[in-house]
């Protein structure tokens, strides 16, 4: 066991394959989520990156997935269909039981942060995970429909609909998280997991107080680069990218990082444009860096805590 602060920055999917690899190699860091794409559901606080982040690291996730409780039931979501509602949000039954207690505890006055440690603590997770603010934050994309959600344009409209911008809405005035910018001003580790960087990462680094907290931090910080070649593993990363004017390469991923990181962990299949990176003046490390089975989630790992 490899014994340093570390503390992941991370989004959905992507990371949680890492998260699980990091705890597999290392046994106790700080995971500050993103929080640009929770939403209001059917009367109810979701929080879709905090969530995969206290499943995983509860052993109950659906990472092939990508979301939600291994074997959940729907029967909560097809009632609500039998009554009329729109369900193009997937939640799962026992999912739900989430996002009422969390709604509850918000109800009773208590803020984000503290809930989801709570959730830490009664889902036996020995990690910390904590959201980036406390406050409202959402990431809506300007289409040509006009600005949406990020949940209505993914998933309610596929992510068809032409996009001309992003924006994080309430980044101006979001208060960072006291303890997220504690554990990252005393990391001597800061981990930039894969994640769509629009969507992810940027929304986390929108809260100022969390991007000083990266820039005054003494850690060494290393990224993952969620794009191989031209194309991100997998979602709308690229169409996001080309959005505010970057092509979804891994030496876009460095520019949209620039000052914030050391070095950028990018494919061995990239080796040949490792120059374009460091042209960015963002160190490159070159390896395995897709995660397709619990080995390559270790090995990826042990790459971003020791690069
Ligand atoms: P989302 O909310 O599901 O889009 O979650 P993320 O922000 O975590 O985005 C997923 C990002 O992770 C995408 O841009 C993918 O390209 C990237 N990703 C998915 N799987 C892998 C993987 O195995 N390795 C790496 N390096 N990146 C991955």
């Amino acid at each position: 066991m490899i014994e340093v602060k570390v503390v992941a920055l991370a989004g959905g999917t992507g990371s949680a394959k890492l998260l699980r690899g990091l705890k597999a190699e290392t046994g106790s860091f700080t995971v500050v989520s993103n929080v640009g794409d929770n939403f209001w559901n059917h009367g109810l606080y979701v929080c879709p990156d905090v969530d995969i982040a206290l499943y995983t690291l509860a052993g109950l996730a659906d990472i092939e997935k990508g979301w939600g409780i291994a074997g959940d039931t729907y029967n909560v979501l097809r009632q609500l269909a039998a009554l009329g509602e729109e369900t193009w949000f997937n939640l799962g039954d026992r999912d739900i039981a989430t996002h009422v207690f969390r709604t509850e505890q918000l109800a009773r006055g208590n803020r984000l942060g503290d809930i989801t440690l709570m959730f830490c603590e009664r889902l036996k997770i020995s990690q910390r995970i904590l959201p980036c603010t406390d406050d409202r934050l959402e990431t809506y994309i300007d289409t040509e429909l006009g600005p949406m959600h990020l949940q209505e344009f993914w998933v309610k409209n596929h992510g068809e609909p032409g996009v001309t911008g992003v924006e994080y809405r309430g980044s101006d005035g979001a208060k960072a998280e006291s303890r997220a910018v504690e554990a990252l001003e005393e990391a001597d580790r800061i981990i930039f997991c894969p994640a769509n960087p629009v969507t992810s990462i940027l929304p986390i680094l929108s809260v100022d107080g969390i991007r000083r907290a990266v820039a005054r931090s003494k850690a060494r910080k290393v990224a993952v680069s969620p794009v191989i070649g031209d194309s991100p593993i997998s979602g709308p990363a690229g169409k996001l990218m080309r959005a505010i004017g970057v092509s979804p390469t891994a030496a876009s991923v460095a520019r949209l990082y620039k000052g914030m990181v050391d070095v950028i962990l990018i494919d061995a299949a990239d080796e040949s444009r490792r120059h374009e990176v460091e042209a960015e003046e963002v160190g490159a490390r070159s390896g395995s860096i897709l995660m397709n089975d619990r080995e390559s989630e270790r090995g990826l790992a042990r790459l971003a805590l020791e690069a």
